[in-house]
């Protein structure tokens, strides 16, 4: 690895848009009408239809195109192709394995020096020491804000403004919230601040 320090970067909810295709799949299947701004839960299966196992739909929907024509939100990969010219990009995804092969298409436009497969990401929050992370499930968020602590880590948390996450941080105090349009600022920051 080069002397350049570490960003650990999500996946789903931060770079690529899964909810909105997600929640295509289950509209065209369901014939419902969800959108983003309805996602107002991590768990999806608090907003899908009571029938409908979230966990069954979602193994399924896995196995489906959609997978692989997931969008990038919007200055994502502006932002971290910048960010990849001072750091080495990380990423830490929780999608199953299965789809590894989807995943690694999805973020072909990205450049970034290592891809893990991993649900319990903040294992590798001390080994990193990452300069700050970018991730949008509130229980990684809280597992990463207490390994910070307890290793006296200085890592940023940052975590982009999604209708899930927005009101569901424990400890709102203790990350930067950012938006689409104010990622280029985090970039300037961090590359030239
Ligand atoms: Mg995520």
């Amino acid at each position: 690895m080069s002397s350049k320090q570490n960003i650990i970067f999500d996946v789903d909810g931060v770079i690529l848009d899964y909810m909105s295709s997600f929640l295509d799949y289950v509209n065209q299947k369901y014939d419902t009408t969800y959108t983003f701004n309805d996602a107002n839960k991590y768990d999806f299966s608090t907003y899908l239809p009571s029938n409908v196992n979230a966990e069954k739909i979602y193994n399924e929907y896995l196995k489906t195109d959609y997978i692989s024509n997931l969008k990038y939100f919007k200055n994502v990969k502006t932002a971290v192709n910048k960010l990849s010219e001072h750091y080495n990009i990380i990423i830490m995804t929780a999608i199953s394995e299965n789809v590894k092969k989807e995943r690694l298409y999805n973020i072909r436009d990205i450049n970034y020096s290592e891809i893990h497969f991993i649900r319990d990401k903040h294992l590798y929050l001390k080994k990193y020491n990452p300069v700050c992370v970018f991730e949008d499930a509130p229980f990684h968020i809280k597992d990463y804000i207490k390994v910070r602590k307890q290793f006296k880590l200085d890592t940023e948390i940052y975590v982009p403004a999604r209708p899930w996450n927005i009101n569901a941080i424990q400890n709102p105090d203790e990350v930067i919230f950012y938006t689409d349009e104010t990622i280029m600022d985090i970039v300037e920051n961090l590359n030239y601040g």
